[in-house]
């Protein structure tokens, strides 16, 4: 289990990670979700005792990150944003490299080694120049040299960013089968991608935590409104509609679509998130003959959700 307390960290003046506390369990995939410049690599960094905390400190495993730093890096595995590759080395003498200075036992490297070759699916290209091959690959590399002495912790900073679409495909795909027999953190400002990878996710901005919670309860929680279309008939006055519409309680139209083709507008309408308007909306349009042609609620998207959470901490 990791357990992180109160931890900040200032670059002079800039607080990048301000009084982050939170616990993450053994076995769990999770993600760090923030815009650029969040503080999400700098709490990584210090997760994984690359770069002391200015206050606060974390336990990892039963292990202080600052009082018992060697053993917390012994358990865990870390690929940093930009993946350090020594791009002139073959792929395979860059992991026996790394499970040396590693310190993985002499007896057991090349198990080790042949291991995670096969599990990040490099065993076309092991004999092959690091520098030769594609992003992808590379990636596979770097977190085949962060897995070689076989950590309960894996840590990853950003794992896809600059791959192309099925290479992301490919590395979501590696983490999730790395994340049935370990636990990991990964990082990254595209919400999919911690949608789709973690059990939980937490949310950064400004160095704090915004919200935490798995994709679907935080869809849930962080609900404060659902969006109704509502397509009326050219021949009705969509100011008519707007006003009639306002008057239900708790709806407000925040959108009117200009008319086209059929001369149909599009009215988009705001409710609390406790109640379906679906019904007195479709009713009191009828009895105002307003001729009503479509009605269907807008699911509100995750990304949405993130979007206001970092614009409203942005506004504060
Ligand atoms: P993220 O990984 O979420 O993009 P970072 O942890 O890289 O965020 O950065 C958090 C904040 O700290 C940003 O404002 C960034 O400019 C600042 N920062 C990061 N590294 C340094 C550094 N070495 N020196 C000064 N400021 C830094």
């Amino acid at each position: 289990m990791i357990r992180v307390r109160e931890l900040s960290k200032y670059y002079g003046v800039t607080k990048a990670v301000d009084n982050l506390a939170f616990t993450v369990e053994r076995g769990e995939v999770l993600g760090f979700l923030g815009p650029n410049g969040a503080g999400k690599t700098t709490m990584m960094k210090m997760l994984a005792c690359y770069l002391p905390p200015s206050s606060g400190t974390a336990e990892i495993f039963g292990f202080d990150i600052l009082e018992d730093s060697m053993k917390v890096r012994k358990r865990i595995g870390y690929l940093p944003e930009k993946n350090p590759l020594y791009t002139d080395m073959d792929v395979r003498s860059f992991i026996e490299f790394a499970a040396r200075l590693k310190g993985v036992e002499r007896e057991s490297l090349n198990g080790s080694v042949n291991s995670v070759i096969e599990r990040c699916g490099l065993g076309k290209v092991w004999r092959r120049k690091i520098g030769n091959l594609s992003k992808g690959f590379q990636q596979r590399v770097g977190i085949a040299q962060a897995i070689v002495n076989d950590p309960e912790l894996l840590i990853l900073d950003e794992p896809t960013i600059g791959l192309d679409p099925r290479q992301i495909i490919d590395i979501r795909t590696l983490i999730k089968e790395l994340g049935r027999d370990r636990t990991v953190i990964l990082s990254s400002h595209i919400l999919p991608e911690v949608s789709q990878v973690c059990d939980r996710i937490i949310i950064i901005n400004n160095g704090r935590l915004v919200a935490a919670g798995s994709p679907d309860n935080l869809r849930d929680r962080l609900k404060k409104s659902s969006m109704t279309n509502v397509r009326i008939a050219g021949s009705a006055d969509p100011a008519d509609a707007e006003r009639i519409i306002s008057s239900l309680d708790g709806a407000s139209v925040i959108r009117i679509e200009e008319p086209v083709g059929d001369g149909s507008a599009l009215i988009t309408v705001e409710s609390s998130s406790n109640s379906d308007i679906r019904n007195a909306l479709a009713r009191r349009l009828i009895e105002e003959d307003i001729p009503l042609l479509e009605i269907y609620s807008e699911e509100l998207s995750l990304e949405d959700i993130f979007i206001r959470l970092v614009t409203e901490e942005g506004d504060a």
